[in-house]
């Protein structure tokens, strides 16, 4: 079995300004943990003076979303290789909030990974079920059915390419985490499917939960055999909060 380490990741969503990401990032900058990964997703304008806030620390930048084509007339996108020009190391990709208001859809999904991995860019693929779809125990085949798709044509080089986020929609934003028990059966059947494409493959690979992970329910979450870290959303926007869940991983 191969050791991987806790990632956190955090998801600014459409929050801050110039001034308090800069702020929020220099509160991360002195505050690096070589056990775990911390990777923050400003908005685009804040990418590059973030970069500049982080730098010298460990910490990595993620788009929080990103376009299928590489240039040309698709007003208001940004390709993988613009993500790259500015030093993001990852992107998050299928968020549900971009599935629910952008209209993206597992086939959109999927074209996102590819341009991701095209231009090597690390994708945290979001999956997760809706309330309804969990109330009609329909949350593993929506999880395995979206995973599926997003990785449709994606041969395992052998390297790390990806990670997983399973994000209930229910539980983001919301203040109603799922239950370390809850986020365990659905992130086992991740890896499991992840193992029907690739036994290192799903060793290897690092699946983070997502929605409404605080400082108090972090390392229950976290002590979970098949949890790997969390994306993290609110509570990324407070630079205790974060390192407080990021120290949760360790
Ligand atoms: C998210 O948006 O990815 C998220 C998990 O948000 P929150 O932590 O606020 O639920």
């Amino acid at each position: 079995m191969t050791a991987r380490r806790p990632c956190i990741a955090g998801n600014w969503k459409m929050n801050t300004d110039r001034d308090a990401a800069v702020a929020l990032a220099e509160s991360l900058a002195t505050q690096d943990s070589p056990s775990c990964e911390l990777v923050v997703a400003p908005p685009y304008p804040f990418l590059h003076p973030v970069g500049e806030a982080l730098r010298g620390s460990a910490s990595e930048r993620a788009g929080q979303d990103v376009c299928y084509e590489s240039a040309g007339a698709w007003t208001g996108a940004v390709s993988a290789a613009m993500l790259r020009s500015v030093g993001c190391s990852h992107v998050i990709v299928g968020h549900s909030e971009r599935r629910l208001h952008f209209g993206e859809t597992d086939e959109t999904v999927n074209r996102r990974v590819r341009a991701s991995l095209d231009e090597g860019l690390i994708a945290i693929i979001c999956v997760g079920e809706s309330l309804q779809e969990r109330e009609l125990d329909q949350t593993l085949d929506v999880v395995t059915r979206q995973l599926r798709s997003a990785l449709s044509g994606i041969p395992h080089d052998g390297s790390e390419r990806f990670l997983v986020a399973y994000e209930p929609v229910w539980a983001i934003g919301t203040g109603h985490v799922a239950t370390p028990e809850q986020a365990q059966e659905v992130h086992a059947a991740i890896r499991a499917e992840l193992a029907s494409r690739d036994r290192s493959l799903s060793e290897s690979t690092r699946i983070l939960y997502g929605g409404s992970v605080k400082p108090g329910n972090a390392a229950a979450l976290f002590a979970q055999p098949d949890v790997d870290g969390g994306l993290v959303g609110g509570a990324s926007l407070d630079g205790e909060s974060f390192l407080a869940i990021a120290r949760a991983a360790e």
